[in-house]
């Protein structure tokens, strides 16, 4: 357990203070003992997995950060799929190039959202039309709640996902492993469909600043072009936000939903820059934006 950590240089924002008490978690018995010591001295704790979706205060978090590292992973062939079970501290990449070792195929796109199994889960991590839970059979967590601090299996009916959201969000549980089913195919194509991706990213996105993916969620409510809800940008962008600063943070140029840690931004800044947005698309639309960001 180490002491006073600065988180920012954990997170993809680079924003963050000091948490009270940090600590790496490489299997089941680490995130077990972690949860104890949280218990023991009364104390929330935090599961940082690549720091991907979170802004942190620069205040830090009066707590137990537990960050994810468990990096396992197991191929089980079965017959025209295979079952790829992974640890919650690998990154989606990662997976995806494993089960491309073994045949597999279909990970694409979900392998182009950053961060770990971990967050993934969380979230129930989406881009384009594929959202992680299409492919998942089973999640293994702890339950801070339960006495007993034991392992369970749960079943995709259990894990209850939702648009950015999953039983691990609304329950404050904590994943440990889970099993990702996938079809064998042409791993060749795979490679080539996964390289497509990642470049249509690199355009629509502003890669290499520090940001945090899409700070809102989309609505529902059909208030653009299209008939399946509403995506946050294409709001921020309507109502004239694009390019807006605030100290250090600023809402980017090329996509309205992402904002950036300009080199300097506090935690306040990027808040500030989040509330006008909020109460700019309240005004013109009438939705209330909820944040996709996880605020600490
Ligand atoms: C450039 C960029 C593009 C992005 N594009 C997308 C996209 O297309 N689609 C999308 O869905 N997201 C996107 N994101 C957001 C982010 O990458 C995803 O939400 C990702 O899944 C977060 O994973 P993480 O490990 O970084 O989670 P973190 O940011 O570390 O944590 C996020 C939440 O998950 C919880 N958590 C993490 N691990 C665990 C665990 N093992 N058990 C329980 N809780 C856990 C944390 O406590 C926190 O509440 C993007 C982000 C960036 C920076």
């Amino acid at each position: 357990m180490q002491e006073n950590i600065t988180l920012s240089k954990y997170t993809s924002f680079r924003i963050g203070g000091p948490a009270s008490f940090f600590v790496e978690a490489k299997n089941d018995a680490d995130f077990l003992s972690a949860l104890k010591f949280s218990k023991e001295h009364n104390l929330p704790f935090l599961v940082l997995g690549g720091g991907t979706n979170m802004l942190i205060s620069d205040q830090g978090f009066k707590g137990v950060v537990i960050r994810s590292l468990g990096k396992g992973l197991s191929f089980e062939d079965q017959g025209q799929n295979g079952l790829v079970v992974s640890e919650t501290g690998n990154v989606l990449p990662i997976i995806n190039q494993f089960a491309n070792n073994n045949g597999l195929v279909g990970f694409e796109k979900l392998a182009t959202v950053p961060g770990t199994l971990g967050g993934a889960i969380y979230n129930n991590a989406h881009w384009k039309d594929d959202l992680l839970s299409k492919h998942l059979l089973w999640v293994d967590v702890i339950d801070p709640e339960d006495r007993e601090s034991s392992v369970k299996r749960l079943s995709l009916e259990e894990l209850d996902f939702k648009y950015d959201s999953s039983a691990i969000k609304t329950k404050n549980l904590i994943a440990l492993r889970a099993a990702i089913l996938l079809p064998k195919g042409d791993v060749s194509e795979s490679k080539k469909t996964y390289a497509k991706y990642l470049k249509s990213r690199t355009e629509s996105q502003p890669y290499g600043t520090l940001n945090s993916g899409c700070m809102f969620q989309n609505v529902t409510q059909n208030l653009g072009p299209g008939n399946h809800g509403t995506s946050a940008g294409y709001l921020i962008d309507q109502a004239g936000l694009k390019g807006l600063k605030i100290g250090g943070a600023q809402i980017s140029e090329k996509h309205g939903n992402f904002f950036i840690n300009t080199g300097n931004a506090s935690s306040n800044d990027i808040l500030k820059l989040a509330e006008t947005c909020k109460e700019k698309v309240k005004e013109k639309f009438g939705v209330e934006l909820e944040f996709e960001v996880k605020i600490v």
